[in-house]
């Protein structure tokens, strides 16, 4: 079964290409690469031994995205992950995101309808929870306002999807909505790739660990939670991965109770900062210069998953623990590849 993978060059999207080709699905990737490089195809064949077609395809251009889906009539699935995800910068640049994240949607939604694509996978989020008044959060939590013009495009994303299902019951659809996605895959052949200067805890940690930055600040020591620090659910990026398989899988058996749902996707479990700074102090034997400072505004205090849902209907099991997430991070940061560290587009 040939499945389109959107933003495949991306940190969730290669781990998922992986994933994929390891349970024998074909694999077809579009990625304009403005934020991505092609160099995690290599890393993908050295783990997989599969070399996957990659189109250097804008989804913004409904024109060129039309002619890849063209180019591949047999296309039965889509994994859409392409998007912009900068929480800080979608602050600076509402409009770039709207226009980015919402268009590029809107064009591959018109190719699964011209097309008639069967199964569709979206890469939501835990922030289309915004503040949420209920811990752990579950699919039926009600969404509170988005935190950032990001939050608001997943949480437009979605609306769009349940919208467009209703009217095409020949499609159905999964949203996953992601926790806190973190490590790398256990090669250290591909990882998390931010050219730009990371802002997500756990390449700061490594960052740091590294010498590449002096110190890290914990943001917040006044929160009410165990030790004062923020609450949140971190996935180990191959379970994360394995969640898309199992969601095609899913899609594929006709097991689905409607042609749109929503699926929450962690681990359960609540790690502070500190404990997560603690979790990779000891499974590396490093310790981190760290500072405590201010709450960084936009926080939410704490946020951890019920996965029951995707437990039970997708057969899914995450195993990876923060500190497997921190073993497997730390590897690729010793070992990341020259490509990890800049785009190919231009
Ligand atoms: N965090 C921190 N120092 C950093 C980066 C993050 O203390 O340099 C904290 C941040 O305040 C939050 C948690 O780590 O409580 C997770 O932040 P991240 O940016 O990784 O994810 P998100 O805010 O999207 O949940």
């Amino acid at each position: 079964m040939k499945i389109l993978v959107t933003g495949g060059c991306g940190f969730i999207g290669s781990h998922t290409i992986v994933d994929l080709l390891e349970n024998g699905f074909e694999v077809v990737n579009i990625d304009n690469n403005v934020r991505s490089n092609a160099g995690a195809l290599e890393g993908i064949e050295a783990i997989t031994g599969v070399k996957v077609p990659h189109y250097q395809t804008d989804l913004c251009d409904l024109a060129a995205t039309r002619k890849v889906f063209a180019e591949h009539p047999d296309i039965e699935g889509i994994v859409h992950f392409a998007a912009y995800k900068a929480v800080g910068e979608s602050v600076e640049k509402p409009v770039l995101y709207y226009q980015n994240n919402l268009n590029s949607l809107a064009n591959v939604l018109t190719c699964v309808e011209e097309f008639g694509v069967k199964h569709f996978i979206f890469s939501s989020s835990c922030s289309v929870y915004g503040n949420a008044d209920e811990l752990p959060v579950t699919e039926a939590t009600p969404m509170k306002e988005a935190e950032s013009p990001y939050a608001h495009t997943k949480q437009i994303g979605e609306g769009m999807i349940q919208h467009f299902a209703k009217v095409h019951p020949e499609t159905s659809f999964v949203a996953l909505r992601y926790f806190n996605p973190a490590g790398a895959h256990p090669s250290a052949l591909i990882g998390e790739a931010s050219f730009d200067k990371p802002t997500n805890l756990v390449p700061v940690i490594t960052d740091t660990a590294s010498g590449v930055r002096e110190k890290m600040v914990v943001f917040g020591t006044d929160y009410n939670t165990r030790d004062g620090s923020c609450i949140r659910d971190y996935i180990y990026i191959m379970d994360l991965a394995n969640a898309h398989t199992k969601s095609i899988q899913y899609l594929q058996s006709g097991k689905n109770k409607a042609n749109y749902e929503v699926f929450n996707v962690g681990i359960g479990e609540g790690v502070t900062v500190l404990e997560a700074i603690r979790a990779f102090e000891k499974v590396t034997g490093i310790s981190l210069n760290y500072e405590l400072v201010d709450r960084r505004p936009g926080d939410v205090e704490a946020i951890y998953s019920n996965y029951k849902y995707a437990a039970e209907a997708l057969n899914w099991t995450p195993k990876g623990s923060i500190e497997d997430i921190m073993q497997t991070a730390w590897q690729w940061q010793q070992k990341r590849p020259e490509w990890s560290f800049r785009s190919s587009a231009g």
